[in-house]
């Protein structure tokens, strides 16, 4: 009998995006823990570390000069500003993981996504995390605690930007309770994942029925 998961499949590029708040971090999280088949794709920064972030592990901090380097170099997938600072998507080992049938989370925004789909349409699955209020989300923003009454303004005033871009993606998840949303996220992953267009590797097995 055949064994989808051993069959070779090709890898796909898993886009989660929402405004900040709205749990992405939280379901991305949940969704490496819970999935082995899943790998992070680790963005390269300009801003700052923050407190408990670890280079290499959560972004790859580099300074301008270097992120300037990388785009010469044509190192990036694709990469945008953001809150005043510039993140992209390093080319690395992701397109050869992709054949190999590695799939990748891509925690990046709207524009990043835009990017990628332009790129490499059939791989990109477009996941939307939307909060359930903005009343809800505002709360959320200011329990954290970690940031100003103007910063916390700015993060309302971009999730509303954020959020007018939603109908660039295949999925949309509203985040009321994290355990339900991170369920419906995994579902769509599994489901991407038994796509016929993405079973190459099934084609000789189907034959074989088929004789
Ligand atoms: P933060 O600084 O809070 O970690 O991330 C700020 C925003 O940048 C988030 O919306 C996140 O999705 C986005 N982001 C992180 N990495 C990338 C990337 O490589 N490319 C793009 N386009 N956006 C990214």
């Amino acid at each position: 009998m055949a064994d989808q998961d051993t069959l070779h499949r090709r890898g796909l590029m898993f886009i989660l995006s929402s405004p900040s708040g709205a749990g992405k971090t939280t379901i991305s999280r949940m969704l490496l823990e819970a999935d082995d088949e899943i790998r992070l794709s680790v963005s390269v920064t300009t801003r700052p570390k923050r407190p408990g972030e670890i280079d290499g592990v959560h972004y790859h901090f580099v300074d301008d000069a270097a992120f300037d380097r990388m785009i010469e170099e044509d190192d990036f997938y694709e990469w945008a500003p953001v809150f005043g600072y510039r993140y992209g998507t390093p080319k690395g080992h992701i397109r050869a993981g992709l054949k190999e049938g590695q799939d990748f989370l891509f925690d990046i925004d709207w524009q990043g996504t835009q990017q990628l789909y332009q790129k490499d349409e059939q791989d990109v699955v477009r996941v939307f995390i939307l909060p359930p209020s903005l009343d809800e989300l505002h709360r959320r923003l200011k329990d954290r605690g970690t940031d100003s009454k103007d910063v916390i303004d700015g993060r309302m005033e971009r999730a509303r930007a954020e959020i007018s871009h939603w109908d660039g993606y295949d999925y949309v998840v509203v985040n009321d309770d994290v355990q339900v949303c991170f369920e419906k996220v995994r579902s769509i992953l599994h489901a991407e994942r038994m796509k016929r267009a993405r079973q190459t590797g099934l084609i000789g097995f189907v034959r074989e029925l088929m004789s």
